[in-house]
């Protein structure tokens, strides 16, 4: 048995083949499934009963168990899922004024062992299925009211989602088909460390979500340090991969920059940022670094971030503070479930 939730509409059509089942019908199942929201093949009476049965042998419907809920004062809803092997991921649910945007994780750890983030102290324990990607967001949408309903998403929560590419690959078809989801690619953001390889790959595949990239350092000793991934790809070979990539016109590249205090956050590496991100359509969020535990490093001082932020404005840079969401409620990738698997 499969979980259909996950199940990709060109699977379907070879089930369908096999059964001698005209493919159109494919968009039927699917229309019962995504837009009308029935998890009962018996339900879906524009089907022969014969089919119906089969499809009942063939599939089930699971979606991520709530485990644990919990709600910022800033407004924003942490989720922990529970598998069904019993593994936990989050996904966190920010609303505001006019967007309320889920973060979903890819991974029930990850191993690109990037030094500031909790998720990376988990080391990597396996992939998530396409089904378990799209459970995140049906399950919060099945929690919350009507008015509540995600409209963007950004997969940004635990893992490298690149580092899990088919189920990725297949989790964001679902999301943008108009016969599932029907959510737009615009409102939905891929956030990757950078890849290269699976970059290059992700561009042949023509889904067109938005791409944010962790660059989090300007000079490759200090992201070899910070990013391990950037001694396999390093900041000139990545941005000439986005030099090189089909952007969509009037779309841009959000870079994220996770700001530690004394270690990436000088004027000087705001003057280096400008010069290497020259020529690519950018669009820059700085994040102060969220503190989880004494460690090492320390977000910067507000002076520093508004004098980092303001010399990329004169730039002509568009850039954000990303203010944390969610601290009170662990809200820093990998922060929950890293709590509760220890
Ligand atoms: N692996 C992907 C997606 C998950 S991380 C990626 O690297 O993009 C999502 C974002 O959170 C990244 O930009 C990462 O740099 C940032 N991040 C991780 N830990 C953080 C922390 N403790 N404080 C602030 N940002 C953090």
């Amino acid at each position: 048995m499969e979980n259909f939730l996950g199940t990709t509409e060109k699977t379907l059509k070879q089930y369908f083949v096999e059964w001698g089942v005209a493919p159109y019908r494919v968009h039927q199942v699917f229309t019962w499934v995504y837009h009308k929201e029935v998890r009962d093949f018996d339900l879906m009476t524009n089907l022969s009963k014969p089919l119906r049965q089969k499809l009942q042998a063939t599939f089930y419907f699971s979606l991520p168990g709530l485990q644990e809920k919990f709600s910022s004062s800033d407004g924003s809803v942490k989720y922990l899922f529970s598998l069904e092997d019993g593994s936990t991921i989050e996904s966190v649910w920010m609303p505001s004024d006019d967007r309320k945007t889920l973060c979903i994780s890819t991974q029930v750890g990850c191993r690109l062992a990037c030094s500031f983030c909790m998720t990376a102290t988990l080391g990597l324990k396996r992939n998530l299925t396409a089904g378990e990607i799209i459970g995140q967001i049906l399950k919060v949408n099945e929690d919350l009211g009507e008015n509540d309903r995600i409209t963007n998403v950004v997969v940004m929560g635990m893992g490298e989602p690149l580092d899990n590419y088919q189920p990725l690959v297949d989790a964001l078809r679902l999301m943008v088909s108009p016969e599932g989801m029907r959510i737009s690619n615009r409102k939905i953001t891929l956030s990757t460390s950078g890849l290269v390889d699976k970059i290059k790959d992700f561009q042949e595949e023509n889904i067109h979500v938005n791409l944010a990239i962790s660059l989090n350092a300007t000079l490759d000793e200090v992201r070899d340090q910070i990013m391990p991934i950037n001694k396999k790809y390093p900041i000139h070979v990545l941005l000439d991969a986005l030099r090189n990539y089909p952007l969509k016109p009037n779309r841009k590249f959000t870079f994220e920059y996770v700001m530690l205090a004394g270690i990436n956050d000088t004027d000087d590496d705001a003057k280096r940022l400008g010069r290497l991100l020259k020529g690519i359509p950018s669009k820059i969020n700085l994040i102060p670094f969220n503190r989880i535990e004494p460690g090492d490093y320390h977000p910067p001082s507000e002076s520093r971030l508004l004098s980092f932020q303001n010399y990329l404005i004169s730039r002509n840079y568009s850039v954000f503070i990303r203010k944390n969401r969610g601290t009170d409620i662990l809200g820093a990738c990998g922060q929950l479930a890293a709590q509760s698997s220890s």
